[in-house]
C-alpha cells in the first residue's frame, strides 16, 4: 500500500494507473477511521481497480469555535485498517499542500443547499466541505467518489457540486453503519460521557418512532415531527438543533401533507456533542 503525503506524487501514481486503463475509486475520509469509513473502502475495494483513501481533518469545514484543534486523530491505526482492508493507496495531505495559498485561496460557494439545516450552525461548513472534495476527486483522478449517507446533506451537496461544475466522478451513497443499539457510528462518539452515550440512543428511536407512523400511513409533517421531538426529549441534556422531513434530492424542507418519499434529518447536541442522523421514509 502506497503511503502518500504529497500532491506531485499522488498526481505522479494516479496518472500510471489512469494510463493503465484501471478505473479509480476515491474514499474521502478526516480519519479515526471505524466501521462506518471501512465499509465504504470495502464498496469501493469491489467497485475499482485501484482504491485510494484520503485522510486528512480539513481545517476549512470547521468554524472558528468548533472542535478541529481536538477532533480525534490516529494515522497509525489508520493505516493499518486502510491495509486490512486492501487499499492501494493511503493519501495524507497536509494543510499547507491542499491550501497553498492559505485565506487566500479559491473556494467554491455552496447555494440554498449549504445554507439550510447543517449550515445553519456551521456558515460556511459545505464551502469547506466541497473545496477539498473537488480537490481530492482531481488529484486522485477519481472515477468514483464514496461517501456515506450518515452525512447525509454533505452526500446530496457533493453530488450537486459534482453535477453542477461538470466534474466526471460517480458519486455512489452508502447506507450509514450503526452500532448494536441503533447509534450511527462517528468518529465524535469518543466524545460522549458514559451517561451521554446512553442518552444518545434518542436519535435512534426517534427515527423509528417517526417510520413507524409514516409506515402506519400518517402523512401530516407536523404530527411526524411532534414524535421526534418526543423521543428526542427523552435525553435530559439534549439540544435539538433542527429535525426536518425533506425532499431527498433536493433538501427542500416538505410541509403538511407529505408524498411517498422523504428524508428525514436531524442534528442534536446529546450531553455537548453534537450528533447527526437521518433515515429515509419510504413507501416501498
Ligand atoms: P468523516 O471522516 O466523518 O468525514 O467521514 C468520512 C466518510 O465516511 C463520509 O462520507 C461519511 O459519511 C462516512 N461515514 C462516517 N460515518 C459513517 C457511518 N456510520 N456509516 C457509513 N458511512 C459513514
Amino acid at each position: 500500500m502506497y503511503i502518500i503525503r504529497d500532491n506531485s506524487e499522488l498526481l505522479a501514481a494516479t496518472l500510471a494507473e489512469k494510463r493503465a486503463g484501471r478505473s479509480i475509486g476515491v474514499v474521502p475520509t478526516m480519519g479515526y477511521l471505524h466501521a462506518g469509513h471501512m465499509s465504504l473502502v470495502e464498496a469501493c475495494r469491489k467497485a475499482c481497480d485501484f482504491v485510494i483513501v484520503t485522510d486528512f481533518v480539513n481545517p476549512t469545514q470547521f468554524g472558528p469555535n468548533e472542535d478541529f484543534d481536538v477532533y480525534p486523530r490516529d494515522e497509525a491505526h489508520d493505516l493499518a485498517l486502510c491495509a486490512k482492508a486492501g487499499a492501494d493507496l493511503v493519501f495524507l495531505p497536509s494543510s499547507e499542500g491542499l491550501y497553498p495559498n492559505g485565506a487566500k485561496s479559491t473556494w467554491l460557494e455552496v447555494g440554498y443547499m449549504g445554507q439550510i439545516y447543517c449550515g445553519v450552525t456551521r456558515p460556511g461548513h459545505f464551502s469547506g466541505v466541497v473545496s477539498v472534495v473537488a480537490k481530492l476527486i482531481h488529484l486522485c483522478r477519481a472515477d468514483f467518489a464514496f461517501f456515506g449517507e450518515k452525512d447525509y446533506q454533505q452526500l446530496a451537496v457533493v453530488r450537486r457540486m459534482v453535477e453542477d461544475l461538470c466534474i466526471p466522478c460517480e458519486i455512489v451513497g452508502l447506507p450509514t453503519v450503526r452500532e448494536s443499539d441503533g447509534l450511527a457510528m462517528s468518529s465524535r462518539n469518543t466524545k460522549l460521557s458514559a451517561d451521554a452515550r446512553l442518552e444518545a440512543r434518542v436519535l435512534y428511536a426517534a427515527l423509528m418512532a417517526v417510520k413507524a407512523a409514516f409506515d402506519d400511513g400518517c402523512r401530516d409533517s407536523k404530527e411526524l415531527l411532534w414524535i421526534a421531538d418526543t423521543e428526542i426529549m427523552r435525553a435530559p441534556s439534549a439540544e435539538i438543533q433542527y429535525i426536518a422531513l425533506a425532499d431527498p434530492v433536493s433538501l427542500e424542507a416538505l410541509t403538511d401533507t407529505l408524498p411517498d418519499s422523504v428524508q428525514m434529518l436531524m442534528a442534536v447536541k446529546i450531553g455537548g456533542v453534537r450528533l447527526i442522523d437521518n433515515l429515509r421514509l419510504e413507501v416501498i
